[in-house]
């Protein structure tokens, strides 16, 4: 069973999603049900909160425990700055899960453009451009060796995957565009596998 984090943001448009894309998915609130998941959404929202409500929920270490294990996560937006190893423009007390080695900038097109839609075409993902919502979006400063780029819109990295982890700094639970989510399913079917 697949998880979504349910500390803050949008929990059920994901719990949608996952369902929609052939895996029904639970709300992950306190450790033992983290213990219990195979694979974790961490949904868009306010990273700050989030970062503030792990550590309150004792979640912050055995979520970097279960990343650092193989878990496959996949961050949208807010989810993306919390699988940041490095993050830009964050609160001083701002902490990150980590597990993609990148430097991500918060509220980076916000500062430019509130809220805006494109079209994106991600690699792996057939079809045609995925619709991209960004909500007061982040993006990705520059990555490590180990990641790899899988979009970019404007000259700026918007998705990103690290072996299990995957995040986007735009939003397709929002849509009825369920490929990422699809993706995502995918990769913790093959992790369970091995
Ligand atoms: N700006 C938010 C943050 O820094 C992210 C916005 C979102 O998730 N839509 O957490």
């Amino acid at each position: 069973m697949i998880g979504v984090l349910a500390l803050q943001g949008d929990v059920r448009e994901h719990l949608a999603a996952l369902a929609a894309a052939g895996a029904p998915a639970r709300p992950v609130r306190r450790p033992e049900e983290l213990a219990e998941v195979a694979g974790l959404v961490i949904p868009g929202g306010e990273s700050t909160t989030m970062s503030k409500l792990a550590v309150i929920f004792g979640l912050l270490e055995p979520l970097r425990e279960r990343v650092r294990a193989g878990m496959p996560v996949y961050g949208t937006c807010a989810g993306m700055i919390m699988v940041a190893d490095k993050i830009l423009d964050g609160r001083d007390d701002q902490e990150t899960i980590g597990g993609i080695d990148m430097i991500v900038r918060r509220n980076a097109f916000g500062r430019q453009n509130e809220s805006f839609e494109a079209g994106i075409e991600v690699k792996g993902i057939d079809g045609g451009p995925v619709e991209g919502v960004f909500i007061r979006a982040p993006w990705v400063e520059s990555v490590g060796a180990a990641a790899e780029v899988l979009a970019t819109f404007d000259g700026h990295t918007v998705a990103v995957r690290q072996d299990h982890v995957l995040a986007t700094s735009f939003h397709p639970e929002l849509t009825g565009d369920h490929r990422v989510h699809a993706l995502f399913v995918e990769m913790v079917r093959q992790s369970a596998q091995t």
